[in-house]
């Protein structure tokens, strides 16, 4: 499911999102676990996982 970065927050109604990114060098995982969220609330929208590779 992918996001689309124009959409609204269903909390605040603010369109500015944050793409957060984290690697786990304790577990040397290859794949980074990113979040889309707002930039204003911090509300969650989906994992962006699968999308990864498209920065
Ligand atoms: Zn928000």
């Amino acid at each position: 499911m992918k996001i689309k970065l124009s959409e609204k927050c269903p909390k605040c109604g603010c369109q500015d999102k944050t793409i957060k990114r984290s690697l786990d060098p304790v577990h040397h995982a290859h794949a980074t676990t990113g979040a889309v969220t707002c930039t204003k609330c911090g509300y969650v929208f989906k994992s962006r996982r699968d999308e990864e590779d498209k920065e």
